[in-house]
């Protein structure tokens, strides 16, 4: 057994939480039989199939590690607990997640990543796979991510054990970007640097209408751009316009009842259908399009 010990100091303000994270982290690397919990996802066996000998393992409270290089692997930890702990908080859900850990599986070589993508679907936005509450990644040790991609997939994982049932495909992107996008400011920001989160707007010919958007199952191949632009745009709509309405309408949405019935019920008076929402939302999705600098006021 060997352990890597790095002393992080993070010091966060998140999604409107202070998140402050101050801990001296490390990864514990324990054999494949000592895992506290499997994962039943079978490309999970597949990722482990490629190379066997080389896999590592780890825990952390929530997640369970895969990975090549310790060095590697314990960055994504702190990144991935930080998550967690900013969107149960957020979203008020520290109570009700149950204790099954999520598998994180961290590619490092370009040639495996490759042999693996073939036994799943790409997510257009970062390219890493999330499937069925599992995340495989590929990272280059060489090379230090500095944006919110991993932060996004984090989010996702995160989300499916909330939610176990799932949340409509533009929740669920758009909260990824809006979550990881105001964290990922936070952490510049901590490091000194002047930063907002940067929410992108829309076109207003390119907007996707509403009853599409929140009908669709994966983002669109062709208006990939807009779909997780426009996603990310309502779900910060919702969220500041009403934070205990938009967590009724998050708990709503995941089991599964239609947004148009859900509207009147929870936004009565403000807008209690589809296109009177559309109206309002089109004029924040499209505001300032065309303009060098965007910043959503965070
Ligand atoms: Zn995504």
């Amino acid at each position: 057994m060997r352990s890597v010990s790095i002393f992080l100091l993070w010091s966060f303000c998140a999604v409107g939480a202070d998140a402050q994270l101050n801990e001296s982290s490390s990864l514990h690397e324990v054999e494949f039989s000592d895992l506290s919990q499997r994962d039943p996802n079978p490309l999970g066996e597949k990722a482990l199939a490629i190379h066997p000998e080389q896999w590592k393992h780890a825990e952390s409270e929530h997640f369970i590690y895969h990975f090549v290089h310790s060095y590697v692997a314990t960055p994504i930890s702190v990144e991935a607990e930080f998550h967690y702990r900013v969107i149960a908080k957020e979203l008020e859900r520290e109570q009700s997640a149950s204790d099954i850990k999520s598998h994180i599986y961290v590619f490092e070589r370009p040639e495996e990543w490759q042999q693996f993508q073939i036994f799943g679907k790409l997510e257009p936005w970062t390219g890493g796979i999330h499937s069925a509450g599992s995340l495989f990644v590929q990272r280059n040790p060489a090379y230090k991510f500095s944006n919110n991609l991993l932060g996004h997939e984090i989010v996702h994982l995160v989300l499916h054990r909330l939610y176990t049932d799932s949340i409509p495909c533009w929740l669920d992107e758009g909260l990824a970007q809006f979550i990881s996008k105001n964290a990922h400011a936070s952490y510049e920001r901590a490091r000194g640097y002047i930063a907002k989160a940067h929410s992108e707007s829309v076109s207003p010919q390119e907007l996707i209408p509403l009853s599409a958007l929140v009908a669709m199952t994966h983002p669109p191949s062709d208006r990939v751009e807009t779909f997780y632009d426009e996603s990310e745009r309502l779900v910060r709509f919702f969220a500041t316009t009403d934070k205990s309405s938009f967590l009724a309408l998050l708990d709503a949405l995941a089991r599964h009842q239609p947004l148009e019935t859900v509207l009147p019920r929870l936004y009565a008076g403000r807008f209690t259908d589809i296109s009177t929402l559309e109206e309002k939302f089109g004029e924040y999705a499209t505001k300032d399009f065309g303009t060098t600098l965007q910043q959503a006021d965070d």
